[in-house]
């Protein structure tokens, strides 16, 4: 009896409590309000746009285009970074210092127009808060730099075998250069240094495969790892913890990003270098390999104006850069493309793309929901890992946008079931979805030293098999029973491929239209399998990444073992 007595005064202050904090809290906005309305009439009377902020959604790449010490000092602030546009907001456009502060922002970014806007202290207070939810961006000084010529010096340099040589010839401080060059000339994209016990072993990832490429004295490996971490803003002096740094090396009108990690081994520092050209890169479909068949799907899809497209595949199977490629093609000027990406791996004009930063709390459905409050017609989401992202995803695609995201599966048809295992709703899922793509990345043969070679038995049967299920239209293109005969090509080696035997890369892929059919069996069954998928796919000219892989073998694209390998 007691204990309800007390309950219900305990209730009563809750309630009472509820009223006041309510009544504050509209006193303020009031308040807020009414200094809202002032702050528009001064900017009318000016001559001036006025905006509120306070709920505004802002990139970080907005944000970014004034240094917070700048923005405090002057109380200006850009909150939109778009194509041909920015748009600032300052709290006193009658400030001389601001005025100058805005002109030379103009300078700096002459190719955009600017657009200034009046906004208020509460706005700009806000605005300012955002600025410590940022990802921190390590400013690194650079005390030591490479230069364009430092690179120039090894232009020739491009095989395993000069790498040696040259090693044996340059000084210390050139030893890096040289690396760095001839990765550059043989389209490295990762060099490894690794300290073993007698040397020291460098190793170049080209076309997604790691080489031997040189060995080098131990006894010159102290000074080389002290000049990268000096060039790369490391801590010399730590060698009993990995390190991450950068720098970036401006070559004319590429910008070559180089990322450096340190990790300690038995036998002394390990250095793993990847090199990332940024605008060496161009993402068209054309240039990724889609054949006629998938490419047609594929434009069918990207062209409908929302539901959600998923590439799958496992790491490094090129699902960004298929993404890019489709956002390059959709990237006109009255349309609107925003990315959340972990990291922005390259930079695309005229999109808006944004970094995700977990550890600060900025993740991959935190920035989709702020993000989508900007009104794109497209978004690029990194990858979809989590319920969360899921969920907004699938709503964003409902809600009339296009959603371009990444799934890790294996196959395009896996990428329902792996989703649907996050806890998604399958009669939402079903409507939001558009298209699923599927894709490897399989490296090229060498067209100078290629041989036309017989297959093994295995190799036979396992064509054999795949293409027993192969559209009649594909089915046709190979002859089985010539399987006996030398019809595709082997790998083999000479000095244009560096005795690899294989240049450069191309995809091979899958696309599943997501059908009305398809949408039904999702919307009926919440434990819908793979296999099912596939099979309905199939009945629809539904071509695997696998029959796509062994069609370009046999156009002596690439070879069997090599399409065998990565499928
Ligand atoms: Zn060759």
């Amino acid at each position: 009896m007691e204990e309800n007595v007390s309950n219900g005064k305990q209730k009563a202050r809750i309630a009472k409590k509820d009223v006041l904090e309510k009544l504050n809290f509209s006193m303020d906005a009031i308040e807020i309000a009414n200094k809202e309305r002032a702050v528009k009439a001064k900017a009318a009377q000016s001559g001036y746009n006025y905006i509120n902020l306070y709920n505004f959604p802002i990139t970080p790449e907005a944000l970014k285009i004034i240094d917070q010490k700048d923005a405090e000092e002057h109380k200006t602030v850009c909150f939109y970074y778009g194509r041909r546009h920015a748009r600032i907001g300052a709290v006193n456009l009658t400030d001389k210092n601001t005025i100058q502060f805005i002109s030379q922002l103009k300078e700096r970014f002459s190719h955009k127009s600017f657009q200034i806007y009046l906004i208020s202290e509460h706005s700009f207070l806000k605005i300012l808060s955002i600025y410590e939810k940022l990802p921190k961006i390590k400013t690194v000084k650079q005390i030591v730099q490479i230069t364009k010529e430092d690179l120039a010096k090894f232009k020739e340099i491009k095989n395993f075998k000069q790498i040696t040589e040259s090693l044996k010839k340059v000084s210390l401080t050139e030893i890096l250069n040289l690396l760095l060059s001839s990765a550059i000339n043989i389209d490295a994209s990762d060099i490894h240094i690794e300290a073993e016990k007698g040397n020291i072993k460098i190793r170049y990832r080209v076309d997604g495969t790691l080489h031997d490429a040189a060995v080098m004295d131990k006894n010159k490996w102290n000074i080389l790892v002290s000049r990268i971490k000096l060039i790369s803003g490391l801590k010399i002096n730590i060698n009993d913890k990995p390190q991450d740094g950068r720098f970036t090396i401006s070559l004319g009108k590429d910008q070559i990003d180089i990322r450096i990690s340190t990790l300690p081994t038995v036998y002394g520092e390990s250095v793993a270098i990847r090199i990332l050209m940024f605008s060496r890169k161009s993402f068209t479909l054309t240039e990724l390999g889609l054949r006629e068949e998938i490419y047609n799907v594929l434009k069918k899809g990207i062209n409908r104006p929302n539901g959600l497209i998923f590439n799958t595949g496992p790491t490094g199977s090129g699902k960004t850069s298929t993404l890019y490629a489709i956002l390059s093609e959709l990237n006109q000027e009255n349309v609107k493309i925003i990315t959340i990406e972990d990291p922005i791996e390259y930079r695309m004009s005229g999109i808006n793309q944004s970094q995700v930063d977990e550890e600060g709390g900025y993740d991959f459905a935190e920035a989709m929901r702020s993000l989508v409050r900007q009104d794109p017609d497209i978004i690029m989401v990194g990858e979809t890992r989590d319920p969360k992202t899921a969920d907004i995803a699938i709503q964003t695609a409902l809600t009339g946008h296009l959603v371009l995201s990444t799934v890790h599966t294996n196959s395009a048809a896996g990428a329902i079931p792996r989703i649907l295992s996050l806890g998604v709703k399958n009669f939402l899922l079903a409507p939001a979805l558009n298209m699923i793509i599927g894709q490897r990345l399989v490296r090229k043969v060498c067209k100078i030293c290629r041989k036309k070679n017989a297959l093994d038995e295995k190799q036979k049967a396992r064509i054999q098999k795949s293409f027993s299920s192969a559209p009649d239209e594909i089915k046709n293109r190979i002859d089985l029973n010539k399987l006996d005969q030398p019809i595709f090509y082997k790998a083999n080696k000479c000095d244009k491929c560096n005795n690899i035997g294989y240049k450069g890369r191309v995809g091979i892929f899958e696309v599943i239209d997501i059908n009305d059919e398809i949408k039904k069996a999702i919307t009926d069954n919440i434990n819908i399998s793979e296999e099912d998928i596939k099979k309905m796919a199939s009945e629809k000219q539904f071509i695997t990444i696998e029959q796509d892989g062994i069609l370009k073998a046999l156009e002596g694209i690439t070879t069997i073992e090599e399409v065998f390998r990565v499928v």
